[in-house]
């Protein structure tokens, strides 16, 4: 009998705020203003973007509300927030990595379901010594080439691909941060803990019904761990 966790990367197993937040940072100081700039609070940012404010409004907020200048902010934004200068601003959650050792020790078997290209998910798996817990098999990602067309549709396909590419389970369940994590889950028939660490709050994740909240990975795993299949 085999019990599988898909997890998403960013927002379960990373903390990716600092990151985001450069970035914001990096966009405020490129685009060009007559008029004060008005940059948010690190954390006021992460509350609009854990609200799903969009980012036009975030620029808009932050002192930008010439249309040019928004666009030129969300362009910014789309050059850097990938990018392996502020990659670097990532940090692995340290309990998560414990919640999945103790996973893997209960014979869970693992993988990722990420939207990361693969030259942003291998160093970091590497990075922060998640190998042994994701086997080559186990890495689902987008390719360097790849054309994305948005998370809400590239998400589902791309668990799909893990789904029919893995033997199959007896229980398979899934964990993420985002809208995309939950339609990817619903599309695929899988069960879904939507975390509240990450880049939405409660509030946006019950809009989209996931079968549970939990408040990290370390919560999803002990919750999976006691309701599955015995
Ligand atoms: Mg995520």
């Amino acid at each position: 009998m085999t019990i599988r966790l898909y997890t998403d990367f960013d927002g379960p197993l990373v903390d990716v705020s600092d990151r985001y937040y450069r970035v914001y940072l990096e966009c405020c100081e490129r685009v060009p203003a007559d008029t004060p700039k008005l940059p948010l609070s690190q954390n006021a940012f992460w509350e609009l973007k854990r609200a799903q404010v969009p980012e036009r409004e975030i620029a808009w907020r932050s002192g930008f509300q010439q249309p040019e200048q928004t666009e030129a902010f969300v362009r910014w934004r789309q050059t850097l927030v990938h990018s392996a200068p502020f990659l670097v601003y990532d940090r692995p959650w340290s309990a998560a990595i414990d919640a999945l050792e103790q996973a893997a020790a209960a014979g869970i078997d693992l993988a990722i379901v990420t939207m990361r290209r693969r030259r942003e998910l291998l160093p970091a798996v590497a990075g922060y010594g998640l190998g042994h817990l994701f086997r080559d098999d186990r890495r689902f990602c987008l390719p360097d080439d790849y054309q994305k067309m948005g998370d809400t549709l590239d998400k589902p396909q791309l668990l799909r691909r893990a789904v029919t590419s893995l033997p199959p389970c007896t229980q398979a369940w899934m964990v993420g941060d985002t809208e995309a994590d939950i339609l990817a889950a619903k599309r695929n028939n899988i069960p879904i803990v939507a975390v509240t660490c990450g880049i939405r709050n409660e509030t946006q994740l019950n809009l989209h019904h996931p079968d549970r909240i939990a408040r990290d990975l370390t919560e999803a795993i002990a919750w999976i761990l006691v309701n599955a299949p015995s």
